[in-house]
């Protein structure tokens, strides 16, 4: 499979051209950046591991009906997915009060909160992705009316069926953070899910232990992300292939 020229390289992610018009190559880096970029390290095997639990979301959403813009593997690496507008607003989803919002609302982390919580970011590294509403949205032009309504029906079914299949691991699905765009179809437009749902944008805490599976291990100093990634990925019951050269480190097989 023939991959073009690079069109977009993000914190964690290089988007190339894909063999085919419409199609781009989605490459998954090591490198981790927490608060915008202040605290950046290169975590050997992170990408490989977000490429396959990415892979593993995109698919089950799929299968129960969220149009996504996922198409499929091709390595360790690398997924082929439909080229779309990007919709400039990241849509947050919380069940548990963590992070930003523990800070702006003056809540205890780890609240149930009394019901899911939809919010928006506007995409923005200068600004520091601000919280925004919908008649942000709306005034600026970032999306209209029915797309913010379609978006936040898609996001409340993606967090109903997320919390079910990480519930039924052992995994808390405390927030997250997707994005859609626009692809065009026929000469239609619809919303369909893109960029990425991996640990590096989930919280995901251990129910028994309460441990956080995800990148706030990065953005707190806790250590033993990749361990974490990996468990998180284990659980899901997805074997990650071990080839030289790509990073994940060796993995130990019981032989019970
Ligand atoms: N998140 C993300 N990218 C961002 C900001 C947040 O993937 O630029 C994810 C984050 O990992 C968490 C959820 O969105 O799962 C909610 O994050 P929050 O708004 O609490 O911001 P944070 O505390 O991470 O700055």
């Amino acid at each position: 499979m023939s991959r073009g020229r690079r069109v977009y390289e993000g914190k964690a992610k290089i988007l190339y051209e894909g063999p085919e018009p419409g199609t781009l190559v989605q490459h998954f880096k090591d490198d981790a950046t927490a608060f915008n970029k202040k605290k950046q390290d290169r975590i050997e095997g992170k990408g490989v591991l977000n490429n396959r639990i990415s892979e593993y979301l995109f698919q089950k959403l799929g299968e129960m009906g969220v149009p996504t813009h996922f198409v499929k593997r091709l390595n360790m690496r690398e997924q082929l997915i439909r080229a779309v507008e990007i919709i400039p607003v990241e849509v947050v989803v919380r069940n548990v009060a963590a992070g930003a919002i523990v800070k702006r609302l003056g809540l205890d982390e780890g609240t149930q909160l009394p019901r899911s919580i939809v919010e928006f970011n506007y995409k923005s590294d200068e600004l520091d992705d601000p919280i925004v509403s919908e008649e942000h949205i709306t005034a600026f032009g970032w999306a209209n009316p029915q797309e913010i309504d379609e978006m936040i029906a898609l996001s409340l079914r993606i967090n109903d069926f997320l919390s079910g299949l990480f519930l039924g691991v052992g995994i808390r699905l405390v927030d997250f953070k997707i994005e859609f765009g626009r692809l065009i179809e026929n000469d239609m437009m619809r919303i369909v899910l893109a960029d990425e749902i991996s640990p590096d944008c989930c919280r995901l805490w251990d129910i028994e232990t309460q441990d956080k599976m995800d990148k706030d291990r990065f953005r707190e100093d806790l250590g033993g992300l990749i361990e974490a990634y990996r468990e998180v990925a284990r659980r899901l019951g997805l074997f990650i292939e071990n080839r030289p050269g790509d990073g994940a480190g060796p993995v130990l097989v019981s032989s019970k």
